[in-house]
């Protein structure tokens, strides 16, 4: 890879889970890092704040004509698009923003890619963060590069849709990886996702002895891990010789109920977790991809990505931050 290349990167999302992760990561690397952030982001003084060396700019993905000229006027060496709907329980009340905003927006900033590569010369790699919710109910399991697409929610439909226009700006010579990520958490999670609403309970009923976790579909099945390594992934794949799809995923899936056990005991309330868990019918979803698990050999192979951090790590991990949080130790 020619370091020239890569000095300026653009990350939409940046002030999201990974956008962070892979900020932190791209800046000790030496990179000037542009990052996009919408205009109403709440989160967006905090992250200027903690992140003084990111050259903020604050626009909207529905503004086409502003995301093609943020391009054009960055000319990133690397371009990494996490931004969009990020939670499929809010895709279902939110469908059209959904599609416009993780399918389409997609697209407009393949084509300002292409754009810059043509007039300046040099190659703009761009990543596509998609999502293994593009395989929605899959045949089989685990999941691969291979696998049929057939999304079963308007977020993993539109996921869907970009993934395949990478593939096709990939034709166009663009270099496009798409990174099917599989579901992939950390403290900076907020308590939307089931995980980080876990631990956060699971910590308060752990320093309290009593209260209890109210959840939807106790055996729906995900491969969970840990953000950072999905970031890692992220870089290998910019940086391959090629770009390409891979998925990203640790192999191994669980439930939501063993991820609740497991939060539950590490918080300290030992055999006596199931006796804090209650289902709210109100909480199951139209419909909830059944078993997504992924294979990741390929991108091992080829990206010599590995995680790093397996459930148990994860589940503890996170429950330790919260824990540390409610003690104001952090
Ligand atoms: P997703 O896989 O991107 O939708 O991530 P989530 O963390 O939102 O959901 C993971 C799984 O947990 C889905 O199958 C949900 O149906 C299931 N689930 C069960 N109870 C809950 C809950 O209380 N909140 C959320 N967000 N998901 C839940």
């Amino acid at each position: 890879m020619d370091a020239d290349i890569v000095t300026r990167v653009l990350v939409t999302g940046v002030t999201g889970q990974d956008g962070g992760y892979l900020t932190e990561r791209l800046l000790d690397e030496g990179c000037e890092v542009h990052g996009l952030v919408h205009h109403l982001d709440p989160a967006a003084d905090a992250f200027a704040a903690t992140h003084p060396q990111v050259v903020i700019h604050r626009g909207d993905l529905g503004d086409h004509t502003s995301l093609r000229q943020l391009v054009s006027d960055v000319e990133p060496g690397e371009l990494y698009n996490l931004a969009g709907i990020s939670s499929v329980a809010y895709s279902w009340e939110h469908p059209v923003l959904t599609a416009e905003l993780s399918g389409v927006a997609a697209v407009v900033l393949l084509e300002a890619a292409l754009a810059v590569q043509e007039s300046t010369g040099r190659p703009v790699r761009c990543v596509q963060a998609s999502s293994a919710e593009i395989f929605g109910e899959a045949a089989v399991a685990p999941q691969d590069e291979d696998t049929p697409i057939r999304p079963v929610s308007p977020y993993g439909a539109a996921k869907a849709y970009a993934h395949q226009m990478a593939g096709i700006y990939r034709s166009k010579g663009l270099h496009v990886a798409s990174v099917i990520l599989y579901n992939h958490e950390s403290p900076r999670r907020p308590t939307t996702f089931v995980t980080r609403k876990i631990t956060a309970a699971a910590a308060r009923i752990g320093v309290d002895g009593t209260g209890v976790l109210t959840l939807g579909n106790l055996d729906a099945q995900r491969d969970w891990g840990w953000a950072p390594d999905y970031v890692d992934a992220m870089v290998r794949a910019a940086r391959h010789t090629v770009g390409d799809d891979f998925v990203i995923a640790s192999g191994t899936p669980h439930t939501v109920a063993q991820f609740a056990e497991a939060a539950l005991r590490r918080a300290g309330v030992g055999d006596a977790w199931r006796d804090h868990i209650e289902v709210d019918p109100a909480l199951l979803r139209p419909q909830d991809a059944p078993l997504l698990v992924g294979d990741a050999s390929k991108a091992r192979r080829q990206l010599g990505w590995a995680p790093t951090v397996d459930f148990e790590e994860l589940v503890g991990r996170m429950v330790d931050h919260d824990l540390a949080l409610l003690r104001g130790e952090v």
